[in-house]
């Protein structure tokens, strides 16, 4: 939150109340877009009305903040492939659960591959380390927030039977193909509180100079999300495009440096596949050649197949770019469930489709 929150605290209802008031003062009926890439601010909003309480004029919308829904099926075909060789696969919860191309590592589980939920790289390093006569492979998907944590159990050399099968973003590339979408207007971008805590806030601001888009950090209280919103509307009304701070509380200026070069020592940016939105320059973190012993796309032969990111009817490559609501996906609640995910947007907490849906369940 801003100052004005900090003195005020997370729970006051008078200061969300000056806060909305503000921001429909701001926004002087005209139509703003804000765009949001993170599917823990998505929760937050869905799960707290926030949209029900801004004018109408302003569109809240949700990009692609979620890793698993924007993990490629090549990937997931990949770590199906290792399972289905007899290899140990190892990821996390949510990971198990995304369809592919024509399974997904839980279907491989329950007919007897072994895939084993972890809780993070450093637990699959362990069941490498108890089990040195199998190999351990840890499917990595996620962001900055997450990729450090891999980054540092390659940089303290596990055993000789542990690879990564990286499948990790960086979000800016992702906020500038958005620009670039012709008759896709953003008018602000809220960025991700928790991967500003790893960057700092200042890699936003070259995307913010660029394209004359203001972005706003925030953190994942209602009130932060408001406040944000407060502070994106401000820049525009005063004619400015920054990367600026409202979860000053957490992000610290230039991020965290501990991080960043765990991150810069163990990866390489190259272009990487996104789900449905194709590849996108320098979005990827890859092991630097130096730790191929640890890399599964190169300790492993993979047979070629045309792996299907979207599948007949799905429409997740537009719910992850915010084109359209998930509820005008024919398949949402009928075909496409929580609990029988077609697409990988309604498989994990932080998938556009799934929060829509247990907002409009519950
Ligand atoms: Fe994809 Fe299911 Fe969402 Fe439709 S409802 S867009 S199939 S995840």
């Amino acid at each position: 939150m801003g100052p004005m929150a900090e003195q005020s605290g997370f729970q006051d209802a008078r200061y969300a109340q000056a806060v909305t008031a503000e921001i429909k003062r701001l926004s002087q009926n005209r139509h703003v877009r804000i765009v949001h890439v993170c599917g823990t601010h998505e929760d937050t909003i869905s799960s707290n009305g926030i949209r029900s309480l801004l004018p109408e004029s302003i569109e809240l919308v949700a990009g692609p903040g979620c890793p698993v829904c924007v993990c490629a099926a090549e990937d997931v075909d990949m770590a199906i492939e290792l399972a289905r060789q007899g290899h140990t696969v190892t990821t996390f919860g949510d990971m198990i659960r995304v369809p592919s191309t024509d399974s997904s590592l839980a279907k491989e589980k329950s007919e007897g591959a072994d895939v084993r939920v972890v809780y993070g790289a450093n637990e699959a390093v362990k069941i490498a380390g108890e089990n040195p006569n199998r190999e351990v492979i840890f499917v990595a998907a996620g962001f900055e927030t997450t990729a450090p944590t891999i980054a540092l159990e390659v940089l303290r050399k596990p055993p000789e039977n542990f690879s990564v099968l990286t499948s990790l973003k960086v979000i800016p590339p992702a906020m500038e193909l958005l620009m670039n979408i012709e008759g896709f207007a953003v008018d602000g971008f809220i960025t991700p509180g928790h991967v500003s805590v790893v960057t700092g806030t200042e890699v936003f601001q070259p995307l913010a100079t660029k394209y004359g888009v203001p972005c706003v950090a925030g953190g994942f209280e209602p009130l932060d999300v408001l406040e944000s919103i407060r502070m994106i509307l401000l820049q525009i009304e005063e004619g400015r495009a920054e990367s600026e701070n409202e979860y000053r509380r957490v992000v610290r200026p230039g991020g965290n440096p501990v991080a960043q070069k765990a991150l810069s020592d163990a990866f390489d940016l190259r272009d990487a596949p996104w789900r449905g939105l194709g590849i996108i320059q320098d979005s990827g973190y890859f092991l630097k050649e130096k730790f191929s012993d640890f890399d599964t796309r190169r300790k492993y032969d993979f047979s070629p197949i045309d792996s299907i990111d979207i599948l007949p009817g799905c429409l997740c490559h537009k719910v992850i770019l915010g084109m359209i609501d998930p509820v005008d996906c024919p398949l949402f609640g009928k075909r496409c469930t929580p609990a029988d995910p077609y697409g990988p947007c309604m498989v994990g907490h932080e998938g556009t489709c799934r929060i829509r849906h247990e907002n409009l369940v519950l």
